[in-house]
């Protein structure tokens, strides 16, 4: 490094340089996950369970990668508007059946009409990060349910879930890289989570009680105010 670079211009080839080598650690990953699928196909039932448990951790890898690649690179690719009612479709046919493998239920209401400005990917990553987190924290009977609603010209959404909660000490410390009480954690999602929601100007707010559970609300501006004072100004008589 050139020692006279700005600290903005350093960051900047960090960013550069660690997305790089996330796009490029991503592909190998691809193709060896799918030989180990075609291989899995000849082997007795032993090797199977190996490959399985194989399969998974590089799903782990890859899941790694994407939730740091956004961290050093969280900037939109593509904005676009965001229907959020479909978006949530989709976000319900992905993570339901991820809920009930761990003993619980998602359920997912949305106002419809409602549109947001951003990236439909990122969104997703984001509310996977915190069903995750939710079904992760599930105890008997685990439930997990994200509402969305237009209140005061933003759109609302709320999860809540009757995980384990958290105490005023974790809460603190949510956001913070590589911060986890998990075994198996990353301690990169929440952070990637508040970091799309920022570049999408929105904002994130958790609330939670140890043993009882946890509640998030998000707020972005709609992007139907944007249209609606558009037709309204082009309404107006000159
Ligand atoms: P990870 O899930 O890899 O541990 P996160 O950044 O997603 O990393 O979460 C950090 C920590 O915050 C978790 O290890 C957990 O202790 C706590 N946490 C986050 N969401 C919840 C939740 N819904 N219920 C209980 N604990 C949570
Ligand atoms: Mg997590």
């Amino acid at each position: 490094f050139n020692l006279s670079l700005e600290r903005t211009e350093k960051l900047k080839i960090i960013s550069d340089l660690a997305a790089s080598v996330a796009h490029e650690v991503r592909n190998p990953l691809q193709v060896t996950r799918g030989f180990l699928q075609l291989l899995s196909k000849k082997e007795d039932a032993q090797s199977q369970d190996y490959i399985t448990i194989a399969v998974s951790e590089l799903d782990r890898a890859a899941e790694i990668i994407t939730d740091f690649l956004t961290f050093a690179k969280p900037e939109l690719e593509v904005v676009s508007r965001l229907e959020l009612c479909d978006l949530l479709d989709q976000l319900e046919l992905i993570m339901g059946p991820h809920a009930s493998m761990h003993g619980g239920r998602l359920t997912i209401v949305s106002e419809e009409g409602m549109a947001i400005m951003g990236s439909a990917s990122k969104l997703k990553q984001a509310l996977i990060n915190l069903i995750k987190n939710s079904v992760e924290a599930f105890g008997e009977e685990g439930f997990v349910e994200l509402t969305a609603r237009a209140e005061g010209g933003e759109a609302v959404l709320r999860l809540k879930d009757n995980g384990e909660g958290m105490d005023k000490e974790l809460l603190a410390k949510l956001g913070v890289p590589y911060f986890s009480t998990k075994t198996k954690g990353t301690g990169l999602g929440t952070m990637v989570t508040m970091r799309i929601i920022e570049v999408m100007n929105g904002s994130i707010v958790f609330r939670s009680e140890k043993g009882k559970g946890t509640e998030v609300t998000i707020r972005f501006p709609l992007a139907g105010d944007i249209a609606a004072a558009q037709t309204a100004a082009a309404a107006l008589p000159d």
